[in-house]
């Protein structure tokens, strides 16, 4: 998680960001970023079917769900992370859904984290 007190501002560009785009915000998709970065790490950059994102997708959304539900009905020591953690790692997945399907579209392969 990021704490808005240790945000590096010096990769932020606000000539490139949407002006309404809060710090908040902002420290919001870093972490979606960083876990895009990780899930890429872990599984490799590969490209899926819409319909393989859609199972991953809602995998993840079944974990936000298992969180709401052990943080309502009081069994949230069973649960394994947080809410929040999940909430940022079922945008990570649409991220990534995004992206393979814009570089699908163009014809082009899935970028790779590092590649220059
Ligand atoms: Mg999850």
């Amino acid at each position: 998680m990021t704490a808005l007190g240790t945000l590096e501002l010096g990769s932020y560009d606000p000539s490139v960001a949407a002006p309404d785009v809060t710090l908040q915000t902002f420290a919001v998709f870093q972490d979606v970023a960083a876990e895009r970065a990780r899930q890429d790490a872990e599984w490799g950059t590969t490209g899926h079917t819409p319909e393989v994102w859609l199972a991953i997708l809602t995998e993840e959304v079944g974990e936000v769900a298992r969180e709401v539900l052990g943080l309502r009905f009081g069994e949230a020591a069973k649960c394994h992370g947080d809410l929040r953690t999940e909430l940022v790692q079922v945008a990570a997945v649409a991220v990534s859904a995004i992206e393979s399907l814009d570089f699908g579209a163009a014809g082009l392969g899935r970028p790779s984290r590092g590649a220059s």
